[in-house]
């Protein structure tokens, strides 16, 4: 266990009150980076950040009052950082630098972020595990045998075992939440639109986020009121100024939360023990909890992928080696293409594409995704029509805790169930939380760490932080850094 891994909060605090330099931090995330080598979280430093470090000294020094001052921070490899690579876990991006930076990269640079490196992930951020990058997979800390789920595998565990004190992830239907939840630490996806997706390299279009990673709810509520926001970029980018703050258990005092009853089979003990011990403790700070069905849900796995897949064989017809990445040399445009995307992409990423490009053809498009979009409206309507009576929802955010590497890898279907409890947020374009809210302890004694998930109505996101702040104000929130630091 480290010394101290402190907070965005901590550290930007002592920062401006000049008890410590952004060049300093750096320089502890990158020995911290160094003695975690082995865990794989990260795929590069950023060649930049000695210079943007500086850059925050002199904003300091000029009189500036930055929220994230010098605060270091990682991002999921698909996000682009300008002088950085974004090889979004692909052999086809191998070597692509980005010559921009996203939206959320210039919010973070503007508040005093120091952009540090960037995290392994699941190719273009299909997985539930962190397996499928070409970069080799990302270990969990907690037990390096495991997967730290997926597809943000690397931006969890640069939280989860104090490299950084935030990660952003993006989240198509789990991405952020789900290694939130295997590796210990809270990984939010807000509302569709909530956060500026430009510079985000895309997967699903209408179900992609950009979402944060953090050890605390003040430091989520602070990097939320950075990256949220209004951008003319992104047209589906919403206008919604972020007002996220800090609850405290007088904030759950009277909350209506509704346990989404089809979430409730085929947990492991440790999950319904963590889930069990959330509701108590909402209980016990004056929250009425309730159960409540949506049965669209039981379609939300198929209806997931049937949109997803259709979405990625349309974003990733771009990576064809004339204008991204790597290109396949041969003696014409047509093999040069096919054999660039045979080469370049992996299995997992070749299989959706095949289906998605199925799904999409005449003949089919109505039996497969128009029907997916007609129960991603039932799906919506159910969770509109259940706020009518609730103010929060709860699931586990995944039935099980960390699974081995290798134990799903070789069975598309089984990674996709893995994914039960988080699809469906990102069908109706929800926001939701995921809590690191206990262990589950498995053979040979190995503390898991286990996640609950919280569903705001759309555009209630601030709900998030302020529950998060009364969950912890009630001590049903465990965040531990990960045994492994420095080990
Ligand atoms: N596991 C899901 C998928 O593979 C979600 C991934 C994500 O959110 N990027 O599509």
């Amino acid at each position: 266990m480290p010394a101290s891994a402190p907070t965005a909060t901590a550290l930007a605090r002592a920062v401006q009150a000049r008890e410590t330099t952004p060049q300093a931090l750096l320089d502890i995330f990158r020995a911290r980076a160094e003695a975690t080598r082995d865990l794989n979280a990260l795929v590069s430093l950023n060649p930049g950040a000695d210079a943007a470090a500086a850059r925050v000294t002199a904003r300091l020094e000029a009189g500036e009052t930055l929220p994230l001052a010098g605060v270091p921070v990682v991002l999921k490899d698909n996000i682009s950082a300008a002088g950085t690579r974004t090889t979004c876990g692909s052999r086809l991006l191998a070597n692509y630098v980005s010559p921009y930076d996203a939206a959320v990269v210039e919010r973070l640079t503007r508040a005093g972020a120091v952009i540090v490196g960037k995290a392994n992930m699941d190719e273009f951020g299909m997985g539930s595990s962190t397996e499928s990058s070409a970069s080799g997979p990302t270990l969990n800390p907690w037990d390096r045998e495991r997967v730290p789920g997926g597809s943000s595998g690397g931006s969890a565990v640069a939280v989860a075992s104090g490299l950084t004190p935030l990660a952003l992830g993006s989240d198509t239907g789990g991405s952020v939440r789900q290694p939130a939840a295997l590796t210990g630490v809270y990984g939010l996806k807000p509302t569709y639109g909530r956060v500026s997706r430009y510079g985000l390299v895309a997967y699903a279009s209408s179900l992609d986020q950009i979402g944060p990673l953090a050890r605390s709810a003040a430091d989520l509520a602070l990097v939320m009121n950075v990256i949220a926001g209004h951008d003319p970029r992104d047209a589906t980018s919403l206008e919604a100024p972020p007002a996220f703050r800090v609850g405290t258990p007088e904030d759950v005092r009277g909350l209506r939360v509704g346990v989404i009853r089809e979430s409730l089979e085929g947990n492991t003990p440790g999950v319904e023990a963590a889930l069990g011990a959330t509701l108590d403790a909402l209980r016990g700070a004056g929250a009425s909890v309730r159960e409540v069905s949506l049965p669209s849900l039981r379609h939300a796995v198929a209806t997931y992928y049937l949109i997803a897949m259709p979405e990625a064989s349309s974003n990733l017809a771009r990576f064809d080696g004339t204008v991204y990445g790597e290109r396949v040399a041969a003696p014409d445009l047509v093999h040069s293409m096919t054999q660039t995307r045979e080469r370049g992409f992996g299995r997992e990423v070749q299989r959706r594409i095949l289906i998605g490009t199925y799904a999409l053809s005449s003949g089919y498009y109505d039996a497969y995704y128009s029907q997916a979009m007609k129960v991603r409206r039932l799906i919506a309507d159910e969770f509109t029509r259940t706020f009518g009576d609730v103010d929060l929802l709860v699931t586990p955010t995944s039935p099980f805790p960390a699974f081995r590497r290798g134990e799903k890898s070789e069975d598309p279907l089984a990674m996709y169930a893995a994914d039960v409890d988080t699809v469906a947020v990102n069908l109706a374009g929800l926001p939701a939380l995921s809590v690191p809210a206990g262990f589950e302890t498995v053979e040979g004694g190995v503390r898991l760490p286990v996640g609950v998930q919280f569903i705001a109505p759309a555009l209630a996101d601030e709900r998030l932080t302020l529950l998060a702040g009364g969950l912890e104000g009630t001590g049903a929130v465990r965040v531990e850094l990960a045994p492994s630091y420095g080990g």
